[in-house]
Order: structure tokens, then C-alpha cells, then sequence
């Protein structure tokens, strides 16, 4: 099951999503997220986000109607306490220097309550421009003063740990970690949250308002760990036609799928899963005669009653496939 992409203007985007996820973007517009799985209600704004199927008996519905139509075999374990996939899913193209800024693990949203929810997000990197950078966490020992006086005048950067964004890598990026990141484009899993605090915008103006977007200093310093550091960046190791997990963390495990033609993976056929196909072309096929054609910048959501199936690729087939716990 596909469904139809919604991109977000933003102005640290730009114009890679074309050329590495395919992706039809509107002419000369800064492009920085093209949501391509969403099923969540932002408890901020109340305003529900549910992908739209673009594919498939389904097409034209959202997420949420399918999950109505199916029942409860749609999602299968997947599905949260809402019956909804707990599990966002996007394009980034990060041009310009992502805002330094934290989402709240669950102790902290618990905590700043108003709506605040928890968000971990793992990155894979798939291109890196120029001085490709990720910032994940602070320097041991920083403090919330050192972390406010910096954000104040504009040295911030400093007290971040930076390493090279490297294609082929995936990182974590758990709940209550500072970060931020410029020229990498990425596809992105998470916790399905809209809550985020700036601590620092690179002393830009948003060209839509004319003014510097809004910080959020207080609840970041709230919401961030700053004795907890990240774990290092991971990639595939192994070979063909198997499966290597790159990230676990309590709400979803990344792992990465090559196959060298025919790969059959081990589906216990209770749970929704997301392939991401990173790279070549492939038939999907259900053992009960189904099949759908699948290439590189397809994001796909695997239902849990889809049971056994192979996909069958000519040539050399990658795929990033998440699975919610
Ligand atoms: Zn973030």
C-alpha cells in the first residue's frame, strides 16, 4: 500500500527530494519534508494528519478509513491504543541548518503536559552535500546555563556534539537529545509528534513572516538530557538476501533488507511494517496472487494480514524496512 506524498515548504529545504526520492515538487519552492506515512492527531493544533492510499483497491482513502473498512487485521499488533500506526514516516531534505532543537522523551512530556508528546526519530542518511553535518546531543558536562547563555548570543554550536552525516547510515535521535543538521538528505522514522522546541535558529528570518521564528528555550532546557549521549551511527553489515537490524528503541526497530533477486522475509504476519525501498525494483508477491511493483523512492506500509510474501527484484534490491513495537 502507497500513498499519495504531502510535502511542507520550510526554508532550511530545497530540491533534492526530486532527484533522490523521485518526488514531483511544486517549481522553485524551498521543499524540506515530504510526509509519506502519517496517521496522528497533532495534540497541539487537534488537526489530524492520514495519509492517503495512492494505490490498490484502497485509493482515495485515507489510512483511517482503511483501518474502519479492514478492522482490526489492517494494522494487527501495530496499531496503538487509538487503533492508529504509531509510526511517522518522511523525506527530509535538509539544506540549510535545521533549528537546534529537542522533542520530549515521555518522562518530559508527562511533565510539560499541555499536549507535549514524546518523539524519538532515526535517521538514515541517504546523500550527504558539502559539510553534511549531524549534531546529536551536548558536549559532556554542559550545562542548562552554559546551553541558555549560548542560545542567547548565538554560540550555541559550540556545545553540540557534531559528526559527518555519512550516506548509508542510520542514526537515533532519542527523546530529550539537542540536534540539528545541514546538507544531508535523509528518510526519517518517528514517534508521530508535532512537539518541538527551538533553542537556537541561526539567527534567521523566516521569509514567510518577514521575522525570526518563534523560540522555545524554557521547555527545550526541560525537555533535553543532557548527561544522556547518543548512541553511535550504524550501518548494514552482512550479506545478501538477509535482514540487519540498524536501530532499536522502545517504540520501533529500523532494519536494512538487501537481496540479490528473491527475497522472502520472515513475517510472523501479526504486525504492519513500513519498506522503504532504497534501491532497484521489485514485484511484491502475496501468496494468495496479489502483487504490486515497488521502486526506489517508494515508501510502502505492509499490512499485518498481508501474511507470507517475496519480493522478486532484477538485480540488486535494498530496502529500509520499520516496524513499531
Ligand atoms: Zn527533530
Amino acid at each position: 500500500m502507497r500513498f499519495a506524498p504531502v510535502l511542507r515548504e520550510v526554508l532550511w529545504g530545497g530540491r533534492n527530494l526530486e532527484r533522490i526520492a523521485g518526488r514531483r515538487l511544486p517549481p522553485e519552492r524551498p521543499i524540506g519534508e515530504s510526509w509519506e506515512i502519517a496517521d496522528f492527531v497533532d495534540r497541539t493544533t487537534g488537526r489530524e494528519h492520514s495519509s492517503i492510499i495512492d494505490n490498490g483497491p484502497l485509493a482515495g482513502r485515507t489510512i483511517r478509513q482503511a483501518a474502519a473498512e479492514l478492522g482490526p487485521e489492517f494494522l494487527g499488533r501495530s496499531a496503538d491504543a487509538e487503533g492508529r500506526f504509531p509510526l511517522l514516516v518522511k523525506y527530509l531534505d535538509v539544506v540549510e541548518p535545521l533549528s537546534v532543537q529537542v522533542h520530549p522523551d515521555e518522562r518530559s512530556a508527562a511533565a510539560i503536559g499541555n499536549g507535549a508528546a514524546a518523539k524519538s526519530e532515526c535517521w538514515y542518511i541517504l546523500s550527504a552535500g558539502e559539510g553534511g553535518r549531524l549534531y546529536r546531543g551536548v558536549k559532556p558536562g554542559t550545562t542548562a546555563e552554559q546551553l541558555r547563555a549560548a542560545a542567547g548570543d548565538g554560540s550555541i554550536e559550540a556545545l553540540l556534539l557534531r559528526e559527518p552525516a555519512v550516506p548509508g547510515e542510520a542514526v537515533l535521535v532519542p527523546g530529550g537529545t539537542i540536534h540539528a543538521a545541514a546538507g544531508v538528505v535523509a528518510l526519517e522514522f518517528q514517534q508521530p509528534s508535532d512537539t518541538v522546541y527551538r533553542l537556537f535558529d541561526w539567527n534567521r528570518t523566516d521569509p514567510a513572516t518577514g521575522k525570526p521564528r518563534p523560540l522555545q528555550l524554557e521547555p527545550a532546557l526541560t525537555a533535553a538530557s543532557l548527561d544522556r549521549p547518543p548512541p553511535p551511527p550504524t550501518r548494514f553489515r552482512g550479506g545478501f538476501d538477509a535482514a540487519a537490524t540498524l536501530i532499536e528503541c522502545p517504540a520501533f526497530t529500523v532494519r536494512e533488507i538487501r537481496s540479490s533477486g528473491w527475497y522472502a522475509p520472515e513475517w510472523p504476519g501479526t504486525e504492519a511494517r513500513v519498506w522503504a525501498i532504497l534501491r532497484g525494483k521489485a514485484r511484491i508477491e502475496t501468496v494468495d496472487g496479489q502483487s504490486v511493483e515497488a521502486k526506489a523512492g517508494d515508501v510502502l506500509l505492509m499490512p499485518a494480514d498481508m501474511a507470507d510474501f517475496t519480493a522478486v527484484s532484477e538485480g540488486v534490491l535494498h530496502v529500509v524496512e520499520a516496524v513499531p513495537r
